[in-house]
């Protein structure tokens, strides 16, 4: 099921489109300003974005522009949704590289055919599938994360890692060089509802290091961030 983040912070147009979506059969996640989308668009691997121009926090050209600039996020389809009066901010949209672009009021039937056609034409379909099957393994140097076993190897050898110290490292490892804040590790790998305190990501953390401590880097392969949180090395060594 192709996922959509809907970027808009008028509730009434988001749950227009959010309702229009899930009738298609995609699933929508939403976000009520730019730096949440834009945080969205980062942890949750949208297949296509929805994206209001005029947005608290961080406006649409910006996001659309940061979205741009990063390599993890720079391939993800984005329609920007923008009022009639606007029609500077449609060439710059574009500009700033934007896929498509509708004009509100706009007919939901609409935004969906459109959204349908910059999916077929992103190969949406073909991605997932082969994210589903074949890449199911990631390598960074002397380690390899087995993402159907749920099991970290190193030279071939499990690194017997709990689930919850798995996910953590697989989530950072994901994104190389990105840090994390240790509220959002908390949140994504524990959950909003987990009755708890982000701590509980340093104690994983300090076990994961213990684990592997034994290989090449191992020790320094997840780094904190002073005051932040912390983030995976980009250079993680081979076996020696
Ligand atoms: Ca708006």
């Amino acid at each position: 099921m192709p996922r959509i983040l809907v970027v808009e912070d008028e509730k009434n147009i988001l749950e227009l489109v959010r309702y229009n979506l899930e009738r298609e059969g995609y699933q929508a996640i939403t976000a009520l300003d730019g730096v949440q989308g834009l945080e969205l668009a980062q942890s949750q691997d949208p297949d296509l974005i929805v994206l209001d121009v005029m947005l608290p926090e961080m406006n649409g050209l910006e996001v659309c522009q940061k979205l741009r600039h990063s390599a993890q996020t720079k391939n993800i389809p984005i329609v920007m949704l923008s009022a009639r009066a606007e029609e500077l901010d449609r060439v710059r949209g574009l500009e700033m590289g934007a896929d498509d672009y509708v004009t509100k009021p706009f007919s939901p039937r609409e935004l969906v055919a459109r959204i349908n056609a910059r999916l077929r034409s992103a190969g949406c379909g073909e991605k997932r599938k082969a994210k589903e099957s074949g890449q199911a393994h990631l390598r960074l140097g002397c380690i390899t994360i087995d993402e159907e076993r749920l099991n970290v190897y190193a030279n071939g050898i499990n690194q017997e890692l709990t689930l919850k110290e798995f996910e953590l490292l697989r989530f950072m490892a994901s994104r190389p060089g990105m840090v994390f804040p240790r509220e959002q590790l908390f949140n994504q790998i524990w959950g909003f509802d987990h009755t708890g305190d982000s701590r509980i990501v340093d104690v994983h953390v300090r076990l994961i290091r213990q684990k592997l401590g034994h290989l090449p880097g191992g020790e320094q392969m997840i780094e904190p961030v002073r005051g932040v949180g912390y983030r995976f090395k980009t250079n993680v060594p081979k076996m020696g």
